[in-house]
């Protein structure tokens, strides 16, 4: 069994008010419980809602993949609770930034003072940091086999597969895709997939303006999730302008394109069984 936690939905900044509150304000952050292991993609300011779970965690450990390293993905680690608790061992992944030194220089050099009061060497927990290439497959522990690739973003960014007992979910954000042309690497990764959450930014209407962005669109999520045998879709990383009004939109033009979309709500849970 897979668990999949929208614990973030939002991309670029966390947005609050009565105009975000439906489908959620909160950034990128995904729990991915296998059975009793927890996998959580990006820190994102969702990740604080992660914290209670992490901590529950039997093995008193949490794995962390980063889809990259831009601030709506890490905001919230240094409020992730069990990065202050001794007893509790944090695996930090990241594929997109060995080239600005590696995740344990680009954290330890990011959450520092003046940024933030406690340098990141100093927090208590046991925290472990890996780079991997983009096109690595990641064994963490037995039966899960993620299968990794390079997405089409600025200072790179890396989509995930995850693999677990005949079951799949992918992670594909943030990318940008080429017009007319789906992206070949991310068609491979997500081939019959029972789950791909997908970085829905814009829309096919407004895609041109934001070209270079790093961003996809909901249409494209679904060309591909169709072209790919993929069985459900979730739209996600929504763009900050998109309250709740018109993410209702969104959501009734993707299911009437195909029965398989829906729109990722913060707090929502999708068990793949
Ligand atoms: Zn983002
Ligand atoms: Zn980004």
């Amino acid at each position: 069994m897979i668990k999949i936690t929208f614990f973030g939905v939002r991309g670029s900044t966390p947005c609050a008010g009565p105009n975000h509150i439906r489908y959620g304000g909160h950034t990128s952050c995904i729990g991915i419980e296998l059975d009793d292991r927890l996998i959580i993609l990006d820190s994102g300011s969702g990740i604080c809602d992660a914290s209670l779970l992490a901590l529950n965690n039997p093995h008193k450990e949490v794995f962390l993949l980063f889809s990259h390293v831009h601030l709506d993905h890490i905001m919230g680690l240094p409020f992730f609770a069990p990065v202050w608790r001794k007893n509790m061992t944090v695996h930090i992944l990241a594929g997109s930034v060995a080239p600005y030194g590696g995740i344990h220089h680009f954290l330890s050099n990011t959450f520092t003072p003046p940024l933030f009061p406690i340098q990141f060497i100093d927090f208590p927990a046991n925290i472990h940091c890996r780079d991997f290439k983009a096109g690595e497959t990641l064994e963490l522990f037995s039966n899960v086999k993620i299968d990794t690739c390079p997405l089409n973003h600025p200072n790179g960014a890396i989509g995930y597969r995850l693999n677990y007992k005949g079951n799949s979910v992918c992670y594909i954000t943030d990318t940008e895709h080429f017009p007319g042309q789906l992206d070949p690497s991310v068609l491979a990764l997500i081939q019959n997939s029972d789950l791909v959450i997908y970085d829905s930014s814009y829309n096919d209407e407004n895609f041109s303006t934001y070209k270079g962005w790093g961003h996809s669109t909901w249409q494209e999520g679904i060309r591909l999730a169709k072209k790919a045998n993929v069985k459900k879709l979730a739209i996600f990383h929504h763009d900050p302008s998109n309250t709740d009004d018109k993410m209702e939109i969104v959501e009734a033009l993707a299911t009437q394109e195909w029965d398989g979309a829906f729109i990722a709500k913060q707090g929502e849970v999708v068990v793949l069984e």
